[in-house]
């Protein structure tokens, strides 16, 4: 056997593993999952059937165009098929733009703390991140951004809501924003909790982008629409951004079962929509009982709540664990709670209050 081992891009060496949320121990004492931002009501049941249909033909490649999906997607909202580009999850299509535009020397901008795929779709690509700290509000600060800016950026990453704080950035100063951004630097507006929003001051990324080329709109059927365990997510860009996402997609990487479920989501879209409302209703519960037990919680558009905890925070995730809810943990900085079903929300605001009596 050979001494040596394949030689590996330099680039993989110290990227950070995502952490995916942990499940629920499975027959230990944990029973709600609220560590992954996931919509907790079962499938609607007619997109269950749809899928069932669909999964009698899974020994056919599925339609590598997303034909079906791309066209129901640009009629929804109003553009042309080929601005619309389809991703296995709208992680993956970050990752093709990444692919797209930006390699060894190139800068990739974001704020800090925000999505965590974001530090490790630019490493792979052996591009550098260049992090802005969040205000001390934690929300996106769009002027740092800007100023952040060199010959060297190639994409800038705007998470809106951002996860993991739920922060929004508005309309006057996105725009000012994007007004400072040069047009060859791509500016991806990542909105994966679009449907969560109810502040009328935060803009549609579909608006935005219409008459800005270097703007590019994420979305994902992962979160609101409830899909998250099928992969499926889009992008949607002028000409040539659109086009570059067709030639770095993976061949046949969204299954047909997706793309027929995304199909049966958008047109169940009152109902699930209807969910999306019950949970906005949680998230103000949730909001207003812990702001009443005393806590800071910052402003949260997005289906989860974001508690800065410091060197706290592991502790308070452990105890989080014991009463029967697991929570998302970033050691040392804070814990991101979804909103779940109303018995788990339940579960966790007894737990804060505990913890909190407890300080
Ligand atoms: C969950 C999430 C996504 C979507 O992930 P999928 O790959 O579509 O499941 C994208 N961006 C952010 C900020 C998210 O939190």
């Amino acid at each position: 056997m050979s001494e040596t081992s394949p030689r590996l891009r330099a680039e993989l060496e110290g990227i950070p593993t995502y952490k995916p949320g942990r499940p629920a121990a499975a027959g230990g004492p944990v029973a709600y999952k609220l560590s992954s931002n996931e919509n907790p009501y079962p499938p609607l049941p007619g997109v269950l059937e749809t899928v069932t249909a669909a999964a009698g033909a899974f020994n056919r490649y599925p339609d590598m165009a997303c034909t079906e999906l791309m066209s129901e997607l640009a009629e929804r909202f109003a553009v042309p098929v080929s601005h619309v580009a389809t991703g296995t999850g709208s992680v993956g299509v970050a990752q093709q733009l990444i692919q797209s535009t930006s390699g060894p020397g190139d800068e990739v901008i974001y704020a800090w703390r925000s999505f965590e795929a974001y530090p490790i779709i630019t490493q792979i690509s052996g591009a550098t991140s260049v992090k802005v700290p969040l205000t001390p509000g934690d929300v996106h600060d769009l002027d740092a951004m800007a100023d952040a800016i060199t010959d060297r950026t190639r994409l800038i990453f705007v998470c809106n809501p951002n996860n993991p704080t739920g922060t929004v950035v508005r309309r006057a100063e996105l725009e000012r924003f994007l007004d400072r951004v040069p047009g060859d630097v791509l500016v991806v507006l990542d909105e994966a909790y679009k449907e969560f929003v109810r502040d009328i001051e935060v803009p549609d990324g579909v608006v935005l982008y219409r008459d800005r080329p270097n703007v590019c709109v994420l979305r994902t059927f992962s979160k609101a629409y409830g899909l998250a365990g099928l992969r499926v997510g889009f992008a949607i860009a002028h000409e040539p951004v659109a086009a570059a996402l067709r030639k770095t997609a993976v061949p046949f990487g969204v299954s047909q079962l997706a793309q027929d479920a995304a199909v049966a989501s958008l047109r169940a879209e009152d109902a699930l929509l209807g969910r999306v409302g019950s949970l906005v209703s949680e998230r103000t519960r949730v909001v207003d009982g812990l702001r009443g037990q005393g806590w800071t919680v910052p402003e949260t558009q997005a289906n989860f709540v974001w508690l800065r905890l410091g060197e706290r925070t592991v502790d308070f995730a452990a105890v989080c664990e014991r009463a029967g809810v697991v929570v998302r943990p970033f050691p040392g900085e804070g814990v991101r709670v979804t909103v779940g079903e109303t018995e788990a929300n339940d579960v966790f605001l007894k737990a804060a209050e505990v913890f909190r009596k407890e300080l």
